[in-house]
């Protein structure tokens, strides 16, 4: 079967195409009148209209998802895998067409778009593990003549609500470990950037997933609401922004279901004095400013210990920011892309005044940085000097290209900083001291610590996972915990009578 959804798309046409749903491993239209349009941020031009399901159309793909399951379910975890392990060759084959796919909606630049492609893809990986990962545990003997063990079994229909940031990745966290474990699927993905949901339907077809385990329905709190309240959906995981997140499990968790939601974050990185600061300024402009700042993991906060540390870091900063290329994704020399929307880089830019305002020192102006011509929505790199903790601009989440930096006078200042903050994602330390490194690792109150590592994405077949308002529910999501969520345990306790090796018994049996 091959895609037609990579066939170039006429930007801004009279009568823009609607996406379809997939629903029952097919392209569904959309029954209703709702849609909304979807933007190349590098043009600012409409792409494309995706539909806004009804509760009715997202019943439509609750009750595919229901109808595959007892026979998915039924599956040798071996078999699922095998499906799995075909997507990922197909994957591998179009991952130029999914990165052109992500950068035309979201706007990030190709290479990032595909370093996101693989970071799903590892997902994909780890789950075709799942005979192993699905190993119970087992007790002999745990009475006389009775042995006990466990084992994990899928929860039925479980659902996918994701954010624009990452339009393959985030997905791909959750799907091929729940569809492993024997669920079926729905996925809810972002209304901004829709069409690369599409294309993993099309390829987990070809990949030979029966029709109804995988479904795409597109929307908005609409269709988010009616997942939430559809008593055949157990599982909800939501990865977006903490309002969100916190609504979303308080509502899901309501109506029974089991529920992880990842929120927002404000990850800081400390600067050590005796920390390579050339290496500190170059982690922090990748981990600021790649993806335009659109990144959970982003690094927005700057703590540097010292004014010492602080005037170094700024000065190297500055050189830095001053060479970045800001362009169209598709723009190889580009490294940094625009914004999603216009509405965000209003917001964007809204906070940029508001920093001022507040009294931060904008060292770097990025509203009047060199950007491209034309309707895109681009803004160029910000940097902020003495950030105060007072400041919305440090405690808000801007989710843009605006690097903060606080001054602190010593580590546990630095430290307390971070433990304060009502977000607790990522978070990293730059020094060249074992002791202190330890120290932060122990004490910081954050879900990923890098050490020198300013983004510390768990891998595949760790967990990913925030603390605080970072994180609403019990489960971090892929890996170990990944398989856990998407889940149940049952326990076996089990006694069998004297059964026939006892022989031939000639006398009358009596009970008592
Ligand atoms: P968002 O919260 O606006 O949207 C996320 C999802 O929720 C989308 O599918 C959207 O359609 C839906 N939604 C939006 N408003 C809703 C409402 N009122 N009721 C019900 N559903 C609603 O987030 P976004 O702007 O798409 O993504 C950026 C946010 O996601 C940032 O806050 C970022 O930090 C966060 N994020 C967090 C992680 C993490 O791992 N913690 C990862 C990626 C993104």
């Amino acid at each position: 079967m091959s895609s037609t959804l990579l066939s170039p798309l006429t930007e801004s046409p009279a009568k823009p195409d609607s996406l379809p749903h997939w629903i029952d491993g097919k392209r569904t239209p959309d029954s209703g009148a709702r849609s909304a349009a979807v933007y190349n941020p590098a043009t600012g031009k409409i792409r494309t209209m995706v539909p806004l399901a009804s509760a009715e159309q997202v019943g439509a793909a609750v009750a595919s998802a229901k109808a595959a399951f007892p026979e998915w379910s039924a599956q040798p975890p071996l078999r699922r895998a095998r499906a799995l392990f075909r997507f990922r060759e197909l994957f591998e084959a179009r991952l130029d067409d999914i990165a052109r796919l992500i950068t035309a909606e979201h706007g990030k630049v190709f290479s990032d778009a595909k370093g996101e492609a693989t970071r799903g893809l590892e997902v994909v990986e780890f789950a075709t593990g799942i005979p192993q990962l699905l190993k119970g545990e087992f007790s002999e003997q745990v009475g006389v003549g009775i042995d006990s063990w466990s084992m994990r079994q899928p929860l039925g229909v479980v659902a996918g609500i994701t954010p624009f940031n990452f339009p393959a990745m985030v997905p791909m966290w959750m799907f091929p470990i729940a569809l492993a474990c024997g669920n079926t699927f729905v996925l809810k993905p972002s209304e901004r950037d829709p069409s690369v949901s599409l294309l993993l339907a099309e390829l987990l077809k070809e990949a030979g997933l029966p029709d109804g385990v995988f479904n795409v329905v597109h929307g908005d709190k609409t269709a988010v609401d009616a997942l939430l309240d559809h008593p055949d959906v157990k599982a909800v995981t939501f990865v977006g922004s903490t309002p969100i997140a916190e609504y979303v499990y308080r509502r899901g968790t309501d109506a029974g279901k089991r529920v992880q939601a990842l929120g927002g974050a404000k990850n800081h990185m400390v600067v050590m004095p005796d920390a390579d600061l050339d290496q500190a300024a170059d982690a922090l402009v990748g981990a600021a400013y790649g993806s335009a700042g659109e990144r959970c993991m982003a690094i927005s906060v700057a703590v540097a210990v010292g004014d010492k540390t602080a005037d170094a870091l700024i000065g190297r900063l500055r050189a830095r920011i001053d060479t970045l290329v800001v362009g169209d994704g598709m723009n190889p020399k580009a490294e940094m892309g625009p914004l999603v929307t216009g509405a965000h880089l209003d917001r964007v830019t809204g906070y940029v005044s508001l920093g001022v305002e507040e009294g931060a020192e904008l060292i770097v102006n990025g509203r009047e940085a060199a950007l491209p011509a034309g309707d895109g929505f681009f803004i160029g790199p910000c940097l902020f000097d003495h950030v105060q903790p007072h400041m919305r601009l440090y405690k808000e989440e801007i989710f843009g290209p605006v690097l903060c930096v606080v001054r602190t006078t010593h580590f546990d200042e630095a430290l307390g900083l971070i433990n304060d903050h009502e977000y607790g994602n990522g978070t990293a330390i730059f020094t060249r001291d074992g002791d202190t490194a330890r120290a932060f690792a122990n004490g910081v109150q954050a879900g990923m610590v890098g050490v020198n590592v300013p983004i510390p994405v768990p891998m595949a077949f760790h967990s990913f996972g925030g603390w605080k308002r970072s994180l609403f529910g019990d489960h971090a999501v892929h890996g170990p915990e990944g398989v856990r969520f998407y889940t149940r345990i049952k326990t076996v306790t089990a006694r069998w009578p004297t059964g026939i090796r006892a022989g031939v018994d000639t006398v009358m049996p009596t009970h008592g």
